[in-house]
C-alpha cells in the first residue's frame, strides 16, 4: 500500500506533459474515414484550426494496451460519467449509443449514468451532425463520425480535472448510425486513441466491431485504474 502510493507519486509528473493549469485544454477530435487505407484523421482545437498531427503518433503498436488520447494522458479522472443527448438527436441514433453505454458499463471500468452533470463532474454529450464529403481528394470515403475527451482542470482552492467530452455521428450518411461506430466514438471520449490493431474497436476504420478487445480493456484501465 506503501509502495503503491509513493510510486503513484513519483509517477505522475514524469507523464504529464501538459502545461495548462486552468481553464480548457485543447479539444481534439477524430474524424472517421470509412476506407481501407485512408485515414484523415483531422484534429480539431477549440478555436477550429486543424493541425496535422497524424494517427501514426500513437507509441504502442504491441496491442497489448490500446494507445490513450494525449491530453488525457497522466490525469486522475473519476470513473464516472454523467451523459445527455443534444436535442437534435433522433431515437435511432439514442438506440446506437444507449447500447455502446451498456457495453463500456459492462466492464466495470467505467460508470456512464444518465443525466446532468456538474462543471466538476465528467460529462458526455451525444451529438449528431451533418457533413458532406467532397467528391475530389474523398472519393469512396466517409467521415462517419468524431469523438474526443475535452480536459478541464482546475488548480488552487477547489482543484479538480474533469472530462467534459463528445461523441457525434455524422448523419449526413446513414452508414454512421450503427454501433460500431458508437462504440468507437465513445472509446474517443473516454480517452482511447486510435488502435493498429485491427481486432480494437479504436481501429480508425469501421470494421463493424463492437467487442472491445483486452487491450481495449486495458487501456481503459490505464486511465481509470486510478479512481
Ligand atoms: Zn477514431
Amino acid at each position: 500500500m506503501w509502495l503503491a502510493v509513493v510510486l503513484g507519486f513519483i509517477f505522475l509528473p514524469t507523464i504529464d506533459n501538459d502545461n495548462t493549469t486552468l481553464g480548457k485544454t485543447v479539444e481534439k477530435w477524430n474524424s472517421e474515414i470509412n476506407t481501407i487505407f485512408t485515414d484523415i484523421n483531422a484534429r480539431f482545437s477549440s478555436t477550429g484550426v486543424i493541425n496535422q498531427n497524424s494517427v501514426s503518433s500513437s507509441k504502442d503498436s504491441s496491442s497489448d494496451e490500446t494507445p490513450i488520447e494525449t491530453n488525457v494522458q497522466g490525469k486522475t479522472l473519476s470513473n464516472t460519467y454523467y451523459y445527455h443527448y443534444d436535442k437534435n438527436v433522433s431515437q435511432a441514433v439514442k438506440d446506437q449509443f444507449n447500447q455502446a453505454v451498456k457495453i463500456y458499463n459492462r466492464t466495470g471500468i467505467v460508470k456512464l449514468v444518465k443525466g446532468d452533470g456538474t462543471a466538476e463532474q465528467n460529462q458526455i454529450e451525444f451529438s449528431v451532425y451533418q457533413k458532406t464529403m467532397e467528391t475530389s481528394a474523398l472519393q469512396n470515403s466517409i467521415e462517419l463520425g468524431h469523438g474526443g475527451p475535452a480536459i478541464i482542470q482546475r488548480t488552487g482552492w477547489g482543484a479538480y480535472t474533469a472530462n467534459h467530452a463528445i461523441a457525434s455521428l455524422n448523419i449526413k450518411y446513414a452508414n454512421s448510425i450503427k454501433l460500431s461506430v458508437a462504440v468507437h466514438e465513445l472509446g474517443h471520449a473516454l480517452g482511447l486513441d486510435h488502435s493498429k490493431d485491427i481486432q480494437s474497436v479504436m481501429y480508425p476504420t469501421d470494421q463493424g466491431r463492437t467487442t472491445l478487445t483486452n487491450a481495449d480493456i486495458n487501456g481503459l484501465k490505464a486511465i481509470y485504474a486510478k479512481s
